[in-house]
């Protein structure tokens, strides 16, 4: 039963550890976050992106597959289905599809329609028993050119969406999305300190894991990061492991084309980030 993720959040706040958000593509993706979960007795949110969504045939069909999933997998930790940077529409079609969890990202909005459309989300998911996620300052990535220090939220607007009655924040502190360029500044924890100074209680949400080095990941966790999204470092691994496999000529022996000899060693270099993960993050065993 997929589950919202309020309560593992407030969980993992009060117990300084993280939640880790692990995007999903497709059925090895799925598969694969949910046995490692399960295996190390951990929480998990798996994220969708639009773009994801769209690439899976829409988000009725993503649902489908986690619910039916997590069934027949004998799934017994908190998974929550979470729709990653939703836009207005993104939103209701997820709420709609049957997802526990939903971002809306009204953070290239002037501040006042961000609130205004925040509100009324927050209203529709809380009616269904659905966690909500908002942003604050946007987060950079390399799409927008913005390479280096990555935005910083200002901790006024992040208290006035946090008490909106949002679940969980994203504020930018720094954080881009991607691979960071080598001249990228570091996360800012005086501003993760003013953000959470003013959000008290609130689960602070950091994206753009992948790249971020482990000491900094902890530190942010201590000054109150509860939720942790990692996408492209899966992406990476599972071209990584499946370019070895094709190198090493192996799509050419025997039944080696099958494509479940062919996606299993990307899919086994996915579960084993998702392990290290787990294990930085301390949400294992908190299941
Ligand atoms: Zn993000």
């Amino acid at each position: 039963m997929l589950v919202s993720a309020t309560e593992m959040l407030k969980k993992a706040k009060a117990g300084h550890y993280a939640v880790g958000q692990f995007n999903i593509n497709n059925l090895e993706w799925t598969k694969a976050v949910l046995q490692t979960a399960q295996e190390l007795n951990s929480p998990v949110i798996l994220g969708v992106s639009e773009g994801a969504g769209k690439y899976m045939t829409g988000f009725k069909t993503v649902a489908a597959m986690v619910k039916a999933m997590d069934e027949s997998l004998g799934i017994t930790v908190p998974v929550a289905l979470h729709l990653d940077h939703g836009s207005y529409e993104g939103a209701k079609a997820c709420i709609e599809a049957g997802f526990s969890s939903i971002m809306f990202d009204g953070s290239h909005f002037p501040l006042e329609e961000n609130i205004a459309k925040s509100k009324e989300i927050i209203e529709i998911c809380h009616s269904k028993g659905i966690s909500v996620e908002c942003e604050v300052g946007t987060i950079g990535g390399e799409e927008d050119g913005v390479i280096g220090a990555g935005e910083v939220a200002d901790p006024e607007e992040c208290k006035m969406i946090a008490d909106l009655g949002v679940d969980m924040l994203a504020a930018g502190i720094g954080n881009i999305h991607g691979v960071y360029p080598a001249n990228w500044a570091g996360l800012n924890f005086d501003a993760l300190d003013a953000i959470q100074q003013k959000t008290g209680e609130m689960p602070l949400v950091l994206h753009g894991g992948t790249g971020i080095p482990d000491d900094m990941i902890k530190k942010a966790v201590t000054l109150g990061v509860s939720k942790i999204n990692v996408n492209t470092e899966c992406q990476l691994v599972f071209a990584e492991a499946t370019r070895g496999y094709i190198e090493a000529g192996k799509d050419l022996q025997g039944k080696g084309f099958d494509p479940r000899k062919l996606l299993a060693p990307g899919t086994e270099a996915i579960k084993a980030k998702v392990k290290e993960k787990m294990e930085l993050f301390g949400s294992v065993g908190k299941a």
